[in-house]
């Protein structure tokens, strides 16, 4: 019989007024870097978690949905088997591991402004990178990953924005805004595609996902957002597809089905076919907001999480 009272307890306020509680097997990390408090700790629930400013941003029992989720749809939509991937965040490397389940890719760039963060990531988290760092089509880099972008004159295929969320005072407030998009889009090849976390999509809370929406459509041609359920967060959440041709809610259960076996090496544990029908068929409330939605976030008006 499981005594709540033998475990000490991390408590995650998801909105001002709510919270998800879990038990604290133990605590691996406390640490404060320049940019953000970072923790990793061990729950009963879900094993291992990454946790930036009170946050959790991922656990190693149910990572594979997240990660998936924001990678494949993405390399499934690029025109052409692709060759080069960014993500701009990603600290645990999970992004980054699942971009290298692709042999065509020649080029795997990951854009953490948190050094810090990362090193703790590689020694605290393996299960997590499994060794993707170590890859050579690997290329580490530690700053803005805005003024990154701003500066290189690369392009790719794929461009995944996975960056904690736009908290005040926090590292991430100018990337989610339409001036940075299209600096995106710019960085992108004519068949390239973004894809990113956009936070959650539960009721009362999808005025983050349906900003961003709208905001992508000032600049994309193909704005496809989807959704999944991520247990250790407690809540649905969403994702979005930016792209400049495929249209990933045209792509059929046996489309998506023959481009992850022509293009990953391995087998997925979340995404296929079917799961792509589900995630991109977003019930009707959620439609509703999303073509409601009026808000365009740019760098004089920013979307800061509370
Ligand atoms: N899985 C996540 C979630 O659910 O929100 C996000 C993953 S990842 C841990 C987020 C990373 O974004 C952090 O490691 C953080 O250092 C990085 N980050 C924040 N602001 C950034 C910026 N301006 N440029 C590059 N990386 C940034």
């Amino acid at each position: 019989m499981i005594n709540p009272q033998s475990y000490k307890w991390f408590f995650e306020t998801t909105t001002p007024v709510e919270g998800h509680m879990h038990a604290i097997v133990r605590t691996l990390v406390q640490a404060q870097t320049k940019f953000q408090q970072v923790e990793i700790m061990e729950t009963a629930s879900y094993g291992k978690c990454l946790v930036l400013d009170g946050r959790i941003q991922s656990s190693q029992h149910d990572e594979f949905i997240y990660h998936e989720a924001l990678v494949h749809p993405g390399l499934l939509a690029v025109e052409g088997a692709p060759k080069s991937a960014l993500v701009i965040g990603g600290g645990e490397g999970a992004t980054l591991r699942e971009f290298l389940r692709y042999p065509s890719l020649t080029r795997a760039v990951m854009v953490d402004i948190d050094g810090e963060v990362v090193e703790l990531c590689k020694r605290h988290l393996p299960e997590m990178h499994q060794g993707a760092f170590d890859d050579p089509r690997t290329e580490l880099r530690h700053e803005d990953a805005r003024a990154y972008l701003e500066r290189t004159s690369d392009r790719f295929d794929l461009i995944v924005s996975d960056l904690v969320e736009p908290l005040e005072e926090g590292p991430a407030c100018l990337l989610y805004s339409r001036e940075f998009y299209k600096v995106v889009y710019d960085r992108l090849t004519p068949g390239g595609v973004l894809t990113m976390q956009a936070g959650m999509t539960k009721i009362g809370e999808q005025a983050f996902f349906t900003a961003i929406h709208r905001t992508l459509r000032e600049v994309f041609p193909v704005v496809a957002g989807y959704q999944t359920f991520i247990s250790c967060f407690g809540t649905p959440w969403g994702f979005i597809l930016a792209g400049k041709k495929i249209d990933p809610r045209k792509q059929d259960v046996a489309t998506v089905d023959r481009l992850i076996a022509e293009r990953v090496k391995g087998e997925l544990s979340y995404w296929d076919g079917q799961t792509h029908q589900h995630a991109f068929g977003l019930p009707k409330h959620l439609r509703r907001a999303i073509a409601a939605e009026t808000r365009v976030v740019t760098d004089a008006n920013p979307l800061i999480v509370a």
